[in-house]
């Protein structure tokens, strides 16, 4: 691979450019993966990664060729633009970026989220039962063959629901810190008209907030007996959600390249 290689694909017209800026990472279930530079350059690249594991030598040779092509590119961007990277103080950004980081981290959207992802650990490591006893039962339902049952309907809603809380799970947090860094570090006045990317990670974090909730009230219908444990969840969604339109008031509008 070389940098020939990396332009092609980031040059290709038919991509969508930023497609995967705002996006939920989640390749396996995205429309736009034939449109989207990183997924190509993932598949380029790294073919069968996820089903080979990160142990995997060859990935990490590999990464570190993207690595080497990518700076290589970033020096020959630089030398274009007259920035001598060599002379990049770093000391006063890195101390001003810090505390913008302390201070997002307290909060409330944020403090919120850190609390629902370690909720949501907390609540499967305590239902693990639940989920053996729903599978036994599924399976004795397979075994009746009783009519009107569709145990595997049920079993895969309620593999849809969990996989969605899960990929959310701590999303919400990581670009809700994102939105809120944003925020706090301000935009340069030269770009203040445009789009804000704070808004669009908000926006990032309202969907996987809209869709747990959707999910939460999917796994309410499978586990009846945990119906306060999960209101208790969803009441706290909801309250993360309200809190996060009104830090962010133009989260909702943003439209995100390729999917609004
Ligand atoms: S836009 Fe779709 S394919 Fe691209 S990185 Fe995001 S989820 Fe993956």
């Amino acid at each position: 691979m070389d940098k020939e290689d990396v332009k092609r694909i980031i040059n290709n017209p038919g991509f969508i450019p930023g497609v995967y800026n705002y996006c939920d990472r989640w390749c396996e279930r995205c429309p736009l993966t034939s449109r989207c530079a990183n997924y190509a350059t993932g598949e380029e690249f790294f073919p069968g990664s996820e089903e080979q594991g990160i142990h995997n030598e060859r990935f990490w040779e590999q990464l570190g060729e993207v690595f080497r092509v990518t700076m290589e590119m970033l020096k020959e961007m630089a030398e274009e633009r007259g920035i001598d990277l060599d002379s990049l103080d770093t000391s006063e950004y890195e101390e001003e970026h810090e505390k913008i980081l302390e201070e997002a981290k307290t909060h409330p959207c944020v403090v919120a989220a850190d609390k629902y992802a370690k909720r949501v650990d907390d609540w499967f490591d305590t239902k693990k039962k639940l989920y053996v006893e729903k599978g036994e039962s599924l399976q004795k339902q397979v075994e009746l063959g009783l009519t009107g049952s569709d145990p595997f309907g049920e079993a895969e809603g309620l593999k849809n629901a969990t996989d969605v809380i899960r990929w959310h799970q701590y999303q919400i947090y990581v670009k809700l810190m994102r939105a809120m860094t944003g925020l706090l570090e301000g935009v340069p006045e030269i770009i203040k008209d445009m789009p804000k990317d704070s808004d669009g990670s908000a926006k990032v974090a309202l969907i996987g907030i809209d869709r747990s909730i959707g999910a939460w009230g999917a796994i309410r219908g499978y586990f009846p007996t945990e119906e306060d444990e999960i209101l208790d969840i969803l009441v706290h969604l909801e309250r993360l959600r309200r809190m996060t339109e009104e830090t962010f008031p133009g989260a909702r509008a943003f439209v995100r390249p390729g999917f609004d």
